[in-house]
């Protein structure tokens, strides 16, 4: 397939880091089309209500809040392109980034394709997102304030989130599917000491039901295979996050996580190819986090095709 055009900037994603860094191109009339692959919004979407972005005490739903990025965007110039990526080459300048219609190169690049967070893949999962199952215990521990609550993994972010969540739950059981922990020593000894968790090891979740919202768990335990019905208010889920990098192996540097490695002006190892959200957070993961990098990386943007000084 041809070429398409060729563009200053492209912004490829658009949840809020990409939304974003769009609005600041655009406002800078750097006329950048966002590509934004098949989750308009990105993650922020998944969810009825966002409490924590600054400037919506009553807090705001997740698409109303892309809805107004998009729109605030648009009306500074920036264009989109309802598509998915499917090949991105950044060998040669300009780079070129391959969409089912065709090519476009661009001078400049910001990748915001964020990341999803693993899944256990169990009837029940998909279904009650928002409504019992989370993600996210930053974004959601306001909804389970003396409730009893199930946190499944075993892993450092498991234990944190588990320790946090304490804060707000009556109990939280973390469910981990050995009888070890890969969390480090000192979490989880804080884990093990606070009177409101306790464990449930060497289990699965089998099947997560209810009805308005999630109501109980089906967990199985790998060793005797017996199987329980357990009640609960919700589910938290910690097995891992996956940043969307697979276009990027071999062509860009990562961190050990697999996120996109950048330093504090949002550039990757790459000239004039910048990365914001979660594709390159292994941290925060929060809309304001990931708004605040789609910000930064625009702004390094702009300067880079401003002044050349990103030195193509
Ligand atoms: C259910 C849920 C509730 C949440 N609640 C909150 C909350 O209350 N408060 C809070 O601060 N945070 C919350 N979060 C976290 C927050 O949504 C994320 O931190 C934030 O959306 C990350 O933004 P991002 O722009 O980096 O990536 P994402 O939101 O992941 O967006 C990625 C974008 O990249 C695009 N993309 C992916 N692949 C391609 C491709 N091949 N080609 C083109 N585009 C592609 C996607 O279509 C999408 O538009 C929640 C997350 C979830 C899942």
């Amino acid at each position: 397939m041809g070429l398409i055009e060729h563009r200053q900037l492209i912004i490829l994603g658009a949840g809020p880091a990409g939304l974003s860094a769009a609005i600041y191109a655009a406002r800078a009339e750097l006329k950048p089309l966002v590509i934004t692959g098949m989750v308009l919004y990105g993650q922020a979407s998944l969810t009825y209500a966002i409490e924590n972005y600054p400037g919506f005490p009553n807090g705001i739903g997740g698409m109303q809040l892309g809805q107004l990025f998009e729109e605030q965007a648009k009306a500074f110039g920036a264009e989109f392109l309802f598509d998915e990526v499917q090949a991105v080459d950044l060998s040669k300048h300009p780079y070129t980034v391959s969409v089912s219609g065709g090519d476009y190169t661009t001078d400049a690049l910001i990748i915001a394709m964020g990341a999803n967070n693993k899944r256990l893949n169990v009837p029940g999962e998909e279904e009650f997102i928002g409504r019992g199952v989370s993600y996210c215990g930053t974004c959601d521990c306001r909804f389970y304030r003396d409730k009893d609550i199930h946190v499944v993994g075993g892993g450092d972010s498991a234990l944190e989130e588990a320790i946090f969540l304490t804060r707000f739950a009556h109990s939280v059981t973390i469910i981990h599917r050995r009888d070890t922990f890969r969390a480090g020593p000192i979490l989880e000894n804080r884990a093990r000491t606070n009177p409101k968790i306790s464990f449930l090891l060497d289990s699965v979740v089998k099947e997560i039901r209810g009805h308005e919202g999630v109501d109980e768990l089906l967990v199985e335990n790998v060793k005797t295979g017996e199987k329980n019905i357990i009640p609960t208010d919700g589910i938290f889920i910690f097995i891992g996050h996956s940043p969307n990098t697979k276009f990027f192996e071999g062509q860009l540097e990562m961190e050990p996580g697999g996120t996109l490695k950048i330093n504090e002006l949002m550039e990757t190892n790459k000239k004039g190819v910048f990365a914001a959200g979660e594709i390159a957070d292994p941290h925060f993961r929060q809309v304001v986090t990931s708004a605040g990098m789609g910000a930064a990386a625009a702004i390094s943007a702009t300067r880079c095709l401003e002044t050349m000084s990103c030195g193509f």
